[in-house]
């Protein structure tokens, strides 16, 4: 008898995405040529950049010739990328981490799922609450927690609330956690740490000898210097952090999938009897076993962003989204709102209004102002009674959808 993994009808019914859908797909069968402008799920809207579509093209073109055609790649990705990661995204910061370390994949998504495998069943998972909720469901896939409780958490999991009185930046948890999830940039609430904020979770990991899971798939949206891009801008952090980052949000490859995880030589992992273990070897194991590399094409395309003109070139779509955001700051304050995120990150995340509830908010606005947001309370009970607005939208969308909503909370 096959015996099915049951963890998985653990898992909430009706994921945010697909209810996002049912109930847009509803309105507009009843509605048919009313306007919705989509700001609701978290995908780019502009094109590959041109240098990076030259590379793409010029990756494929080599595929065709027998001299320069290749097969599979190297384990951890082609040197040229690592090397360009390396040099651009860390020693340019003055953070010493090498080729080596990085780890090429085909999206974060997968990494921040896959990373627990290579860790013990017996770790204690912290998550922000509410934050992307990959890190909670492949947990309880894994078998790690018990089920859903009304309160909407996890038994097993710890939660650490993320709200206005912590600046939507984690406390350190009160009881003793093994593996921990920090995603800033945030997704959802736009949220970014300070060099003090990070400073006290890696001094925490060090005394507890716990490893922080630290997602930036956002770094590229920081503009203020203060801010730190990598965790390993704090010192020792190589010994505790290991780092995910995607040029999904990065460079529009949300469709193209490149993503890089990095696994610095110094991180340590124990066994029950407390002898530490280097834990790059077994990441390595894992995906050489599991994941075959990303296409030569793909890497190519990748590298291109780190050449002077893929970084001009992606720096002004960034910028298209930040102004984007600033703008649904600007009015969505004007119309009345509490408005947190907009700024170093393409997230604008605000409280409803008459404490309305995120999915009463999500149907009002639907209904009548003929725009989709993404309901807070999808990203863990903390995010009831706030809501999301993607910034990866075209401006004249931003600005209509802006408009509307005026209106209505005029
Ligand atoms: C979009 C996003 C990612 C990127 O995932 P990919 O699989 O690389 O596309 C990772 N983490 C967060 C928090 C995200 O919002």
């Amino acid at each position: 008898m096959a015996l099915i993994n049951e963890n998985y009808f653990k898992l909430k019914a009706g994921y945010l995405f697909p209810e996002i859908g049912r109930r847009v797909r509803e309105y507009s069968e009843a509605n048919p040529g009313k306007k919705i402008i989509r700001m609701g799920i978290g995908d780019v809207t502009q094109p590959l950049v041109s240098s990076v579509i030259k590379a793409f093209h010029q990756g494929v073109d080599e595929m065709a010739k027998a001299e320069t055609f290749k097969g599979y790649g190297p384990e951890q990705g082609y040197a040229f990328l690592r090397e360009a990661i390396a040099d651009n995204d860390y020693k340019s910061r003055g953070v010493d981490i090498s080729a080596d370390d990085i780890f090429i994949s085909d999206g974060s998504k997968c990494d921040t799922g896959n990373i627990q495998e290579i860790f013990g069943f017996k770790n204690k998972i912290a998550i922000g609450d509410p934050v992307y909720p990959v890190y909670a469901d492949t947990t309880v896939m894994s078998g790690k927690t018990g089920k859903c409780g009304e309160n909407g958490y996890f038994e097993g999991i710890i939660y650490m609330p993320c709200n206005e009185q912590n600046n939507f930046v984690p406390e350190l948890p009160k009881e003793r956690a093994d593996l921990i999830f920090l995603c800033f940039p945030n997704n959802p609430t736009g949220a970014t740490a300070t060099k003090a904020e990070l400073q006290k979770w890696v001094d925490y990991a060090l005394k507890n000898k716990c490893i922080i899971f630290y997602d930036a798939a956002y770094e590229a949206y920081i503009t203020d210097d203060s801010i730190p891009h990598s965790i390993y801008e704090i010192k020792d952090a190589k010994e505790v952090a290991i780092e995910f980052r995607s040029f999904s949000k990065t460079a529009g490859f949300t469709g193209t999938r490149c993503a890089f995880t990095v696994v610095p030589n110094e991180l340590m992992a124990y066994d029950e009897k407390g002898v530490a273990h280097a834990v790059k070897p077994l990441w390595m194991r894992r995906q050489t076993t599991k994941f075959n590399g990303v296409s030569y094409p793909v890497q190519k395309a990748a590298a291109a962003i780190y050449t002077p003109e893929g970084k001009k070139e992606t720096k002004e779509v960034i910028a298209y989204y930040l102004k984007n955001a600033s703008i649904m700051k600007e009015k969505l304050s004007a119309a009345g709102f509490t408005v947190f995120g907009g700024v170093n990150a393409p997230y604008v995340w605000i409280k409803t209004k008459n404490n309305m509830s995120s999915w009463d908010f999500f149907d009002k606005l639907l209904k009548e102002a003929g725009v989709v947001g993404t309901p807070g309370s999808g990203f863990g009970p903390s995010g009831e009674g706030y809501f999301r607005f993607s910034a990866f939208a075209d401006r004249e969308n931003v600005l209509e959808a802006m408009d509307n909503i005026q209106k209505l909370f005029a």
